[in-house]
Formats: structure tokens, C-alpha cells, sequence
């Protein structure tokens, strides 16, 4: 028999599976014409294969069982209310993972297969090395690739990083306004689960919003945020449709002074 070139699979090739097809003939599978009336292997797989997996479910196995236990001493007899040592000086048990015990047990992987292939089968053409770590960024693009500042835009990044704060639970800001609302005794909530999240709520309706230049894109401050901008705008809307009076504070009027900012609200409420 020759092999041809790029024949790998010998099955693939007729004059092969001929000469293995003629072997084949004339030969019985085992237990062709066989039934279980008739052939005691078959009998056997064929109770298996019914499902009874347990075999103290069958009376006849159970019987057997019962007889064979009789006169033994239960394993836990006078041994009520004990946990440790359950088992000592009983010797007609067997504790070996291996007897009878485990009879009538299923494995938990039996017929799965399946489950216990390698995580990597079959991915050859991953190359799990060290040396290769670098390999797996592929495609991944840095954000800054291809991006140029103008030097007018590096100008603004910089010095909006000088007055940038960064926030921490609540801002400095808000804690201006909280004080304020404190020195004049009105109930305020903060951070009030609607929409926005506003920073100061107070019932019955009034939503506070202390906004950062920075974040926010605060025009007087020379910053920009057209997305936040127009976010913002979008939540001051839906509130206002929910019949809330809202309010949105700069942080530089804030800083400058947050008691005309008050009072501007309180009138503003009324
Ligand atoms: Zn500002």
C-alpha cells in the first residue's frame, strides 16, 4: 500500500478502507442475536441501562443486604449524641472508601467526559510562553496614539490641572452650601437617589446642584465640557418636568459667596 502525499488520515484513502471493510466482514458484533431471556451479560448491562443506577433500589439487592446485616451491631448504637470517633471498636463496618459502601454510587463525572478537557485543547495557536506576553496587546490601541495637542490645548489642559479639585466624598463646595443651610436651620438630604443625582435636596422639591468649573465646563472660568454641558441640561429638564425647582451652582460663586447663593435660592423658592 502506498501513502500519498498530504494523505494523512489513512481512512481517507479508498484502497484502505476497502482492505479495513473486508476485514471487517463476516465478524459479529458480541452480542448480535442475543437477548437478555437468553444470555446472561446482556441480562446485566441491560438492568444498568434501565436507570437502576442504585442497586438498593432493587428488592432483590436489598434483600440480600438485609440478610447479610442481620445480627450486626448498627454502627452508631449506643453512640447517641456523640460526634467524634464514630466508628471506634466497630469493627464489622468497613470504612474503606472502596467496599460496599460506596456500591450503588454514581461519580459525579461519569459519562462527562466533556468536562475535564483541558481549558487550552485545541488552542494551538496561542502561544502561552513569557516571551510572548507582549504578543496578546495586539489590537489594543493606546488612547493617545495619534493624538496631537495644539499647543493651545496643552495650554488648557494645564492650567485647568492648577484649579482642578479633586473631589473627595463631598466637595468642599458642597460642604460651603451644607453649612450654610445648617446656620439657617433648614432640613436638607444630600445625594438624594433621583435622577442627577442632586447634590442637596430639600423637601419638598428643591434640587441643589453645586457644579465644579472644571468638571462641569464652566465658560466663566474658561473651561469647556459641551458633553457634560449638555447632560447637565438634559437632567435639569427631566427634574423640572417632575415639578422640582432646580438649582445649579457655579463652584467660583460658591467660593465667592455661598451665602448670596442661599439667599438667591431661598428667593428663587418662593
Ligand atoms: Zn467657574
Amino acid at each position: 500500500m502506498t501513502f500519498q502525499k498530504g494523505d494523512k488520515n489513512p481512512m481517507k484513502n479508498p484502497e484502505i478502507v476497502k482492505k479495513v471493510s473486508d476485514k471487517l466482514k463476516g465478524r459479529l458484533v458480541w452480542n448480535k442475536g442475543l437477548t437478555k431471556e437468553t444470555n446472561e451479560s446482556v441480562k446485566r448491562i441491560s438492568i444498568s441501562k434501565l436507570g437502576e443506577k442504585n442497586p438498593m433500589k432493587r428488592p432483590d439487592v436489598r434483600k440480600k443486604f438485609s440478610e447479610s446485616n442481620k445480627g450486626r451491631t448498627p454502627w452508631n448504637a449506643g453512640t447517641k449524641g456523640k460526634t467524634s470517633s464514630h466508628n471506634k471498636g466497630l469493627k464489622g463496618i468497613h470504612l474503606n472508601p472502596k467496599n460496599e459502601f460506596k456500591k450503588g454510587l454514581v461519580p459525579w463525572n461519569e459519562g462527562k467526559k466533556g468536562l475535564q478537557v483541558a481549558w487550552n485543547k485545541n488552542k494551538k495557536g496561542i502561544d502561552l510562553s513569557p516571551n510572548n506576553k507582549f504578543k496578546f496587546k495586539k489590537g489594543h490601541v493606546p488612547w493617545m496614539k495619534g493624538k496631537t495637542f495644539t499647543d493651545e490645548a496643552k495650554e488648557r489642559i494645564k492650567l485647568a490641572r492648577l484649579k482642578q479639585v479633586f473631589p473627595t466624598k463631598d466637595t468642599k463646595i458642597e460642604i460651603l452650601i451644607q453649612n450654610e443651610l445648617k446656620n439657617r436651620s433648614i432640613k436638607f438630604s444630600t445625594h438624594i437617589p433621583l435622577i442627577g443625582q442632586p447634590d442637596i435636596f430639600i423637601e419638598p422639591n428643591v434640587c441643589i446642584f453645586v457644579d465644579g468649573c472644571y468638571w462641569h465646563g464652566c465658560k466663566v472660568c474658561g473651561f469647556d465640557n459641551a458633553l457634560k454641558e449638555e447632560k447637565d441640561r438634559k437632567i435639569t429638564e427631566i427634574l423640572m418636568q417632575k415639578g422640582m425647582h432646580v438649582f445649579r451652582l457655579w463652584e467660583h460663586d460658591v467660593m465667592r459667596d455661598a451665602v448670596g447663593c442661599i439667599d438667591e435660592i431661598m428667593d428663587g423658592k418662593k
